[in-house]
């Protein structure tokens, strides 16, 4: 059977009720508390309050986590699944600030589909813009939350306006706000006919919803305020002759997007996003890859890492790999083939990441997100299967911008650094380069924080203190060519040449003039600014 909205085969039960999706804001935009209120209504905690303590109570743990906390910044993502309804959400969180864009991205290639927060007064930002094009590139479907409604915010066409021409996006409204600031009362949905409103007492309350029978219903009388009635039923009306109607197939190709308009910290609105999720979100989608996509209704299990975290348990020194499964129904204790090594890999103790904390996964099927324990083997870009020889693709590793020279604090202690290093490179969270002339090791990120971030999670996790330091060197190229060609040229200009942390030759470069240089004198090599995980 095909669906008729997506011209697809129809999904086992299991997996079309998934929805696998990450929040893209601006920082302060609500995200946490949105988060926060879905885990609420997920039923996978008790109380909203909890997320925040929770990761309080982790974030004592380092200073690292308290540098965090005072920036006001999220530096590790984690993944969080929790049922509503007859759905199965899978959240994956991203990294908020705009120094780990590259970990963002690659958080972005684990889901189906993103919602975007906006702060009802202050409309689009920087971050959710740039967060915005990455989904673009890959053309995710996107549904809109303006929260902050209960404080002053603006006018609600001007919002809806900058979205569609900041963006260059069509925008449906999913519901129509009522009144501003300390007047808004609530929100007329306008795909269902229901009026909600506003319980401001308790913030954890569901809103009261109330259903009508069209714009000229008295119950709308009734139950607004006689200052905002006419009000609403001009601008609903306005809205519906100038706003394109809701149309679910381009809502999929990322054509379109449902704004719903509440309060994360009224607990409202969110209920209305959840079922939006729900009906207007994408089922988990196939997965590109070389030679052939795969499908998440074949049987077979695939998955691949698309984040590796080191360290989430400081006692054990283990590492976690959060793996997107691709296709199939996932069971513990399953063997299958790590394609890049082709190693067997018995995966027995998988964790879902359930709100509630780590949990051992007994099952999970295509869209779900586990952690695999490991001890190094899993890295970012990984492909795991039941046998067949399967690669991901599309999972970019980026040329860093900024390089330091890295130096132990202690000089006995230089191996243990380069442990450490490596570790982190693994994890994605810099890049580790080993020059082949001289010394030491010069580490690229791709913003500046991140050598701070860094610094004192080396130091915390590994006793080692670390000095970054100014390097002669500005940026990063991978070398590509053929064999011969990429020995030549790394003879001749050894002092540029260094190696990743995957061994793969890198040309350092302290400006523009060199890169030309190169691709002036070497026609056979092509210096890259990304490399694909391999
Ligand atoms: P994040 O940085 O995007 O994760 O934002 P948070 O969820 O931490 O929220 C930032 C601030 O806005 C916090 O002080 C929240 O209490 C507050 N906030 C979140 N949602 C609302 C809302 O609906 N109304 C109001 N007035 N404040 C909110």
């Amino acid at each position: 059977m095909l669906d008729t909205r997506t011209n697809r085969p129809d999904l086992p039960a299991e997996i079309a009720r998934r929805r696998t999706f990450a929040i893209i804001s601006h920082p302060d935009a609500g995200k946490t508390t949105l988060t926060e209120k879905f885990l609420l209504y997920g039923g996978a905690i008790q109380m909203a309050g909890q997320v925040r303590a929770k990761g309080e109570a982790r974030r004592t743990r380092s200073d690292f986590m308290q540098m965090e906390k005072d920036r006001g910044i999220s530096v590790s993502a984690s993944a969080m699944s929790f049922d509503f309804r007859d759905f199965r959400f899978n959240l994956v969180d991203t990294p908020g600030h705009s120094d780990f864009s590259e970990d963002t991205y690659r958080t972005l290639t684990a889901v189906d589909a993103a919602v975007m927060v906006i702060d009802g007064a202050k409309g689009v930002e920087s971050q959710t813009r740039k967060l915005f094009e990455v989904c673009r590139l890959r053309d995710l479907p996107i549904l809109t939350f303006c929260n902050k409604m209960d404080r002053e915010s603006r006018d609600t066409f001007d919002i809806i306006d900058e979205i569609q021409e900041n963006l260059a996006i069509d925008v449906t409204p999913a519901s129509w706000p009522i009144g501003q600031g300390r007047d808004f009362v609530g929100c007329y949905d306008m795909f269902n006919n229901r009026l909600e409103l506003m319980d401001r007492a308790d913030r954890n309350k569901v809103a009261e919803s109330i259903k009508i029978n069209g714009l000229d219903d008295p119950q709308l009388d009734e139950h607004v305020p006689e200052t905002l009635v006419a009000k609403l039923r001009e601008e609903v009306e306005m809205a519906r002759e100038l706003l394109p109607e809701l149309n679910s197939q381009s809502v999929l190709e990322g054509h379109m997007t449902p704004i719903w308009f509440g309060s994360a910290i009224n607990s409202f609105g969110v209920k209305e996003l959840m079922e939006g999720i729900g009906t207007y979100g994408p089922e988990p989608q196939p997965q590109r890859a070389e030679p052939r996509q795969i499908c998440p209704e074949e049987s077979k299990v695939s998955g691949f890492v698309f984040k590796v975290q080191a360290n989430m348990d400081p006692k054990h020194r283990d590492r976690v790999a959060f793996v997107r499964l691709a296709s199939g129904h996932f069971k513990r204790g399953m063997k299958l083939t790590h394609v890049r090594s082709k190693k067997p890999m018995t995966v027995s103790a998988p964790v879902l990441f359930l709100a509630s904390d780590r949990e051992l996964a007994e099952e999970a099927w295509a869209g779900d997100i586990i952690g695999i324990p490991n001890h190094g083997q899993l890295r970012i870009g990984d492909t795991l299967t039941e046998g067949e020889t399967l690669k991901v693709t599309g999972i970019p590793s980026f040329a860093p911008e900024l390089l330091q020279q890295a130096r132990a604090g202690d000089p006995m202690k230089a191996k243990h650094l380069e442990k450490a290093l490596m570790q982190f490179a693994e994890e994605g969270a810099a890049k580790v380069f080993k020059p082949a002339f001289g010394s030491g090791f010069i580490v690229g990120v791709v913003g500046a924080l991140q050598f701070e971030v860094l610094g004192s999670r080396i130091e915390l996790e590994y006793g080692l203190p670390v000095r970054f330091e100014a390097s002669q060197f500005t940026s990063a190229r991978w070398v590509q060519g053929d064999k011969q060609a990429v020995e030549k040229f790394t003879a001749a200009n050894k002092q540029h040449i260094a190696h990743d942390n995957d061994g793969d030759v890198v040309y350092l470069t302290r400006m523009q003039w060199d890169i030309d240089r190169v691709e002036r004198d070497y026609p056979d090599i092509t210096l890259t600014a990304t490399k694909e995980m391999m």
